[in-house]
């Protein structure tokens, strides 16, 4: 199944990124659309949207698109994917229930893209040369997944792009979506790791609504390994529920059969939530199945302020060698980043 374009019900223009190039030629596509487009005066002052229940809300954030100009040119520590945050989205019109956006976001992350991708760049250029003799590693999608905006941003492209030139600079973003073929041909000179985020099947048709199977992420990841790029998958979030380990080792079995010749990266990430999330959770999934029960968990603080909850440590430790085991057995020439 191909997974629709990305068609927002609305568009918001920032009178700003009216200036910009890429927000002028966007407001004369939506409107020769026939679109339903306004200005406002700020990206982060969204109102008036429709929807009653938290629910509905949710879902008309989800399907509103804001186009803004980024006026934070500074760029949040991204531990333990890489060093840095590059911000060029936020959100995505996915609706994971386990969304990692539902602690930061709130209930209405609207899908938010900018048009000062040159400038973001800019500023990441300047933080590169500052870090050298270091190699300084940026990370795409820490706020969003970017795949389902790159036909109306071109970010993603103009990223890699401007990765490549970069002696001491490296790019990676992590998507679920499998629209890669715009980006197949780019001259990325192996400088941005290209990851999926994958799990079993299951979880993903409970959880994860309006992304792709997993078999159409594994497809894109295939086509994405012939381009040549460093390839990785994210595991994630991992339950440790009934069958987990028989149902883990299939995806990873899948993943080896498919591109037997990879030495992809690996990125696990148990399942966790923070009381903000639950919430949210609860307020907008009122149904969901997601495990929630935060007596069934160990409290930890997080390195930006706030505690989450996550597996006992026993189970944990049980997790990670699984993980180490599993990985090397099926790739191993692959590469376990980190087991959070
Ligand atoms: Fe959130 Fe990623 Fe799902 Fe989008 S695809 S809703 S960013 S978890």
């Amino acid at each position: 199944m191909q997974l629709p374009f990305f068609m927002p019900k609305r568009v918001l223009f920032e009178e700003r990124a009216l200036a910009y190039p890429l927000g002028k030629k966007l407001w004369e596509r939506f409107r020769a659309e026939g679109k339903e487009i306004r200005t406002i005066g700020s990206h982060n002052r969204v109102s008036g949207l429709p929807g009653e229940t938290p629910a509905q809300k949710f879902r008309s954030a989800k399907e509103t698109l804001v186009v803004g100009v980024r006026k934070t040119l500074e760029f949040a520590s991204c531990r333990p994917s890489s060093d840095f945050q590059l911000v060029m989205s936020t959100s995505c019109p996915g609706m994971c229930e386990y969304c990692y956006l539902h602690t930061t976001l709130g209930a209405r992350p609207v899908v938010r893209l900018y048009v000062n991708i040159d400038e973001i760049l800019s500023a990441a250029a300047a933080v590169i040369d500052k870090r050298k003799p270091a190699v300084t590693i940026f990370e795409g999608a820490a706020t969003s997944d970017p795949i389902p905006l790159e036909p109306y941003s071109g970010a993603l492209a103009k990223a890699i792009n401007f990765f490549a030139g970069q002696e001491m600079g490296r790019f990676r973003f992590v998507t679920k979506f499998s629209a890669v073929d715009s980006l197949l041909n780019l001259e990325h000179r192996k400088k941005t790791e290209f990851r999926f985020s994958v799990n079993m099947p299951e979880i993903i048709r409970r959880f994860e609504h309006g992304t792709p199977p997993l078999e159409e992420r594994i497809r894109a990841a295939v086509k994405v390994f012939r381009a040549g790029y460093p390839l990785g998958f994210l595991i994630a979030p991992v339950f440790l529920e009934d069958g987990w380990r028989e149902g883990y080792s299939d995806v990873l079995a899948m993943l080896r059969k498919e591109i037997p010749d990879a030495d992809p990266s690996f990125e696990v990430i148990t399942h966790r939530f923070t009381t903000r999330a639950k919430a949210n959770i609860e307020a907008i999934f009122p149904a969901s199945a997601l495990p929630l029960e935060q007596e069934e968990r160990r409290f930890k603080y997080g390195q930006f302020g706030y505690g989450k909850y996550i597996y006992l440590r026993e189970e944990m430790k049980e997790a990670e060698d699984f993980f180490a085991e599993e990985i090397n057995r099926y790739f191993p020439a692959g590469n376990l980043l980190y087991f959070v």
